[in-house]
C-alpha cells in the first residue's frame, strides 16, 4: 500500500519520521497516526495495537509493535514507565509534541497526571550532562494521589 493512501496526515507523519533520520515505513507511520488519534494521551502498547487493528492504518502487528519501540528510540514518542505494584511495570506511550514533563500516577482514579516543571527538568538534564550521562526518552512516573482524590481522603 503506498503511503499516500493515508492522505495528508500520513504524509506529515512520514516527514516527521524522516526528519529524525529514521527510515520511513508504513508500520512507523501507522504508530504515529494511531497515537495522534488516540482518545487518551497516554496509552499502552497493547491499547495501541488494538486501536491500530480497528483503524484505517492496517499493518502487520509485529511491524507495528517494532515501530513503537523504534520511534521511542528516536525520540518521536516518549515512554512513561509506571511501577505497577510489586510484580510488574506498565509502559505508556505518548506523542513527544509538548514540553518535557513529569507524570504522577494517581492510585485513587488510576489516571496519569502531567506535571510541567521545565526549570526542574532543565536542571536535571544539566546535572546529568555535567556528569557525562545521557538519559533515554523514557521517564518513570511518580505514584501518589491527584488533587481530587487527595481531597476525598
Ligand atoms: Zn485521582
Ligand atoms: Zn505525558
Amino acid at each position: 500500500m503506498p503511503i499516500s493512501a493515508w492522505g495528508e496526515r500520513g504524509r506529515q507523519a512520514a516527514q516527521a519520521i524522516a526528519a529524525r533520520g529514521v527510515p520511513v515505513s508504513l508500520g512507523r507511520i501507522a504508530v504515529l497516526l494511531v497515537l495522534q488519534e488516540s482518545p487518551s494521551r497516554h496509552t499502552t502498547a497493547e491499547q495501541l495495537c488494538r486501536a491500530m487493528m480497528e483503524s484505517p492504518y492496517q499493518t502487520a502487528l509485529s511491524t507495528f509493535r517494532a515501530g513503537i519501540y523504534e520511534l521511542t528510540e528516536s525520540g518521536l514518542i516518549w515512554r512513561v514507565t509506571l511501577p505497577a505494584g510489586s510484580h510488574a511495570v506498565t509502559h505508556y506511550y505518548e506523542m513527544a509534541d509538548c514540553p518535557a514533563h513529569e507524570h504522577l500516577f494517581c492510585t485513587g482514579c488510576h489516571r496519569l497526571e502531567e506535571v510541567f516543571d521545565e526549570p526542574l527538568l532543565a536542571m536535571q538534564r544539566a546535572c546529568l550532562a555535567a556528569q557525562g550521562l545521557r538519559p533515554a526518552h523514557v521517564r518513570s512516573a511518580l505514584v501518589g494521589r491527584c488533587k481530587a482524590c487527595a481531597a476525598q481522603a
